[in-house]
């Protein structure tokens, strides 16, 4: 492909991605990154038409705006990255770099060295990608695939960079601004299309990505204390009951002793910290794949696959313990909360999870009556739910 070929392809992709993440602020909410990004692709179209007629510029304009206009756009890459990751972002990030630049190229038009100024826009360029791939790795992207796509992109780009890098430094990169050999030119404005084209499309799908991770966290989790709520915890328990092959599994259903008295002697907001205290501890002692469940108020339950009736009594005990030894600031020293449980343990063959779930919140019952504080084995019956 010819230059004129390649620089508007370029301009072409970075608008349609501008107006369509411009059209998106004004949609979607947050906005802030929605905005950086449609800023980042005015300031990129800009800069590519500029260096495209960089030749016929001024030589000060030349060493002045194309590198400052392209470092702009790329400071509003990692503004946006930052935006999207809740990471803080000042105006500082897109203006520091652009200004290093214009502070070296100032001096490199005097001194007529426009290796140095290419050499310095190439330096501050390849850590601003460095700094935005990190930005991505923050762990609000965890398991986000488009987040890998950024990643790619940024990573190509900071490669890139460093190849210019020591191509300036070593090599005196081009003699003044517009000298670029043409196959050089030619590379570059490939893997920026390249750029262009993967950014747009997995920063849209980044923040949709985002958005849908959200909605599915916020329709299956308890909002108080972060743990599942009682609906994703009966699809746990219907997967598991459904597995082929079936594999043992522990059910502890599990409920705080005279919460009540929690509420009535020290207030609703002492009640909900003690309940936020209690969940805590018990996700920080369990697996990866066991499910924490708030079933309602100070009832909750835990879900242990694949575990013999042994350690799925020591878990639940394990559990017990550490809820009672926990401490509370709102109480005094002597204080402790303690619960009651019931748990089953089996492979669920010919149990609905009706039968399981009255059978443990039988057995959480029995432990209530014999003094609390204590764990029932639940022997279910075959159809006790009809
Ligand atoms: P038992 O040992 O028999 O379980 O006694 P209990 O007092 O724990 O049981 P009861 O069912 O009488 O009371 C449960 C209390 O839990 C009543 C309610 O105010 C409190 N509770 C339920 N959900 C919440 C919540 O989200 N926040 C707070 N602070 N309290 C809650
Ligand atoms: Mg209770
Ligand atoms: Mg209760």
């Amino acid at each position: 492909m010819d230059l004129t070929t390649l620089f508007s392809a370029n301009i072409l992709v970075l608008s349609v991605f501008a107006i369509s993440f411009l059209a998106m602020s004004l949609r979607v909410n947050p906005h802030g990154h929605w905005r950086s990004w449609a800023a980042a692709n005015s300031l990129l179209a800009a800069a590519l038409l500029f260096f495209a007629s960089e030749a016929w510029l001024p030589e000060l304009v030349a060493y002045l705006v194309p590198n400052t206009l392209l470092l702009l756009g790329f400071g509003f890459h990692l503004h946006a990255a930052r935006q999207l990751a809740h990471l803080p972002s000042k105006a500082s990030n897109v203006l520091a770099p652009a200004t290093a630049y214009l502070l070296v190229a100032v001096v490199a038009y005097q001194v007529s060295n426009f290796a140095l100024a290419y050499a310095a826009a190439n330096v501050i360029f390849t850590l601003l990608c460095i700094t935005t791939i990190s930005a991505y790795t923050s762990p609000v992207f965890r398991g986000l695939i488009s987040a890998i796509g950024l990643i790619l992109a940024f990573f190509l780009l900071a490669a890139e960079g460093a190849l210019r890098t020591v191509h300036g430094l070593a090599l005196g990169g081009p003699a003044g601004p517009g000298m670029m050999n043409d196959m050089i030119q030619d590379i570059h404005l490939m893997s920026a299309l390249i750029f262009v084209s993967l950014t747009g499309a997995f920063s849209l799908a980044v923040s949709f990505e985002q958005v849908a991770y959200k909605h599915r966290e916020a329709a299956r989790r308890d909002p108080l204390t972060g743990a599942f709520n009682r609906r994703e915890f009966q699809i746990r328990l219907e997967q598991l009951l459904q597995a082929t092959p079936r594999d043992n599994f522990g059910l502890v259903h599990f409920d705080l002793d005279h919460f009540k008295q929690v509420n009535d002697e020290y207030g609703h907001p002492a009640g909900d910290e003690a309940l936020v205290k209690v969940s805590k501890t018990v996700i920080s002692h369990l697996r990866q794949d066991d499910c924490f469940a708030r079933l309602g108020g100070e009832e909750f339950a835990v879900l242990l696959p694949g575990i013999s009736r042994d350690n799925a009594f020591k878990v639940a005990d394990r559990l017990r313990e550490k809820i009672s030894e926990l401490r509370f600031e709102f109480a005094p020293e002597e204080f402790r909360i303690t619960t009651s449980a019931g748990i089953y343990h089996g492979d669920g063959s010919q149990l609905l999870t009706t039968d399981l779930l009255q059978a443990v919140d039988k057995s959480l019952y029995e432990s209530k009556n014999s003094g609390r504080n204590r764990i029932t084995f639940a022997e279910p019956s075959l159809g006790s739910a009809q």
